[in-house]
């Protein structure tokens, strides 16, 4: 049986009160979720220890939403997966489009990210997706398929089994456009088939997540899908009850 989880990605909002109050109305709401769905939150770097210490105890894990590509020392502004692991941090989004896009993440500095996030316990949350223009092209497949080759494919059995694979296609984060259920699970099922070329029956056991302007009013029939394990939402996780009612979805 593969893990559901729905994860929550604030991106860069709410204050550090209004991220402790969103995690105790998240908190509040968690026993309305079945019990095999894992939610999980991923709050800005400054957060992490007030939210940490709200969900103590709770069954709602604590994700980052990056770390650097080094292990420590003269990196200015970075924040190291060691650093997240020594504040409870158990999950990290690294290789989120916006990340792609805007800060220059490419698929050799996520092996480096993904190994160190490894290497201290956490579990990589590991975002794909093509763009509008890759997706019109009809290079989706090849564009998804080389950013798990050129990044999971590096990893050992054993690391892949702590790595849950987020799909996220670009042109349907925070646009409001939705992939539908059927572009999704067909991507995921080629996601899985490809995991399948080099890590085998071990390809089943990976959770994959959609992402990308999911909300109450779709999630259920994405989470329908064989291949779709649950959801990585963006703006419908910064309203508790979206965030929970999405998890009832399933
Ligand atoms: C995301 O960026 O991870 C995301 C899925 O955003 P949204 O739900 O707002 O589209």
């Amino acid at each position: 049986m593969r893990k559901k989880i729905v994860a929550g990605n604030w991106k860069m909002n709410t204050t550090v009160a209004e991220g402790v109050q969103l995690a105790k109305d998240v908190l509040a709401k968690v026993s309305e979720v079945p019990a095999d769905v894992k939610l999980v939150v991923a709050p800005p770097f400054v957060h992490i220890s007030s939210v940490g210490a709200v969900l103590e105890g709770s069954s709602i894990g604590l994700s980052a939403q990056n770390c650097a590509d080094e292990v420590k020392g003269a990196y200015t502004g970075e924040v190291s997966a060691k650093m997240l692991a020594s504040v409870g941090v158990q999950y990290v989004i690294l290789g989120h489009s916006e990340r792609r896009e805007y800060y220059g993440e490419t698929n050799a500095k996520l092996v480096k990210k993904i190994g160190l996030a490894l290497g201290e316990g956490l579990a990589p949350i590991y975002c794909v997706g093509e763009k509008l223009e890759e997706r019109e092209a009809g290079k989706h497949f090849e564009v998804v398929g080389s950013q798990i080759k050129e990044v999971l494919f590096t990893l050992s059995a054993e690391q892949m089994k702590s790595v849950v694979i987020a799909y996220e296609p670009v042109w349907a984060i925070g646009t409001g456009k939705t992939a539908t259920s059927e572009q999704a699970q067909e991507i995921h099922s080629f996601i899985r088939a490809t995991l399948a070329e080099q890590f085998g029956a071990l390809a089943e056991e990976i959770t994959i997540l959609y992402g990308g302007s999911c909300k109450p009013s779709n999630a259920k029939e994405l989470f329908a899908q064989k291949d779709i394990d649950g959801g990585l939402i963006g703006g419908a996780a910064l309203v508790a009850d979206d965030f929970v009612a999405i998890a009832k979805s399933f």
